[in-house]
């Protein structure tokens, strides 16, 4: 790689879904969560297109449970080891704004796993469900590192050639090196329908990296926008600042 682009290499691990019955100790996709009995599971009582009212608040479903060791990276904040990302499985037309309009809500805890002593054995079941594309099948994941490059409208011009010459020297005709597709951790968010957007993180400022994306796929059942994207951004700064959502 030429040193030129390695600043604008960012590593990425992509996670292969295959149904599956994965425990609470697993990763997963749509998997159970490893959650502490004594604390609350998550509920949704935002307005959505099954309820104008909200009510009753319903409990949100798992979306992805991941474990560090199967996907080590520099978005692992210190000291914390498990990543979990729950939704509200109904469209929202119109939620707050750091979520994505017309999509699920979402949620997100770090956690480290030795914290959990008593894990729930039985959540709570959603309540109301928009449609089947919303409640991720239960699968397995095989974690593959790469390295991910940003969409070339991203780069400095200068540096732009040197990524067209990169992807054709790498990809056999195609490009398998930037804004890799898939159910991914890290890397660099598509931005094939708009302009390259940038997101301020709301509390401190700094601009906001893509954490997690979940993709549209026929083995976990999710599907998202047009078959789209749901990309979740966060603060590197500190992981406790609030989130920003995008649909793509
Ligand atoms: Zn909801
Ligand atoms: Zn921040």
């Amino acid at each position: 790689m030429l040193p030129e682009l390695a600043p604008h290499a960012r590593e990425a691990v992509i996670l292969h879904p295959e149904r599956a019955e994965p425990d609470c100790q697993n990763s997963s996709i749509g998997g159970p969560l490893l959650w502490p009995s004594d604390e609350p599971w998550p509920e949704c009582s935002l307005p959505d297109v099954n309820s104008s009212a909200g009510m009753p608040a319903t409990a949100m479903v798992p979306v992805a449970q991941i474990f560090r060791r199967d996907a080590p990276g520099p978005w692992w904040p210190a000291d914390i080891d498990l990543l979990q990302i729950l939704w509200c499985p109904n469209e929202h037309w119109d939620p707050p704004a750091q979520q994505a309009d017309v999509s699920p809500v979402l949620e997100v805890r770090w956690r480290r796993a030795a914290d959990v002593i008593t894990p729930l054995r039985t959540p709570p079941p959603p309540s109301r469900y928009e449609k089947d594309g919303y409640l991720p099948q239960a699968c397995a994941i095989t974690a593959e590192r790469v390295t991910d490059f940003p969409f070339r409208e991203e780069l400095p011009a200068e540096l732009r050639p040197r990524l067209e010459d990169l992807v054709r020297e790498t990809g056999a005709g195609g490009d398998v090196i930037t804004r890799l597709a898939g159910w991914k951790l890290g890397g660099w968010p598509t931005w094939h329908l708009t302009h390259p957007t940038v997101f301020a993180c709301s509390d401190c400022g700094t601009t906001m990296t893509l954490l997690f994306t979940v993709a549209s796929d026929d083995e976990t059942g999710v599907v998202v926008g047009r078959w789209g994207d749901l990309r979740l951004f966060t603060c590197p700064a500190d992981h406790r600042h609030a989130f920003q959502v995008d649909l793509h």
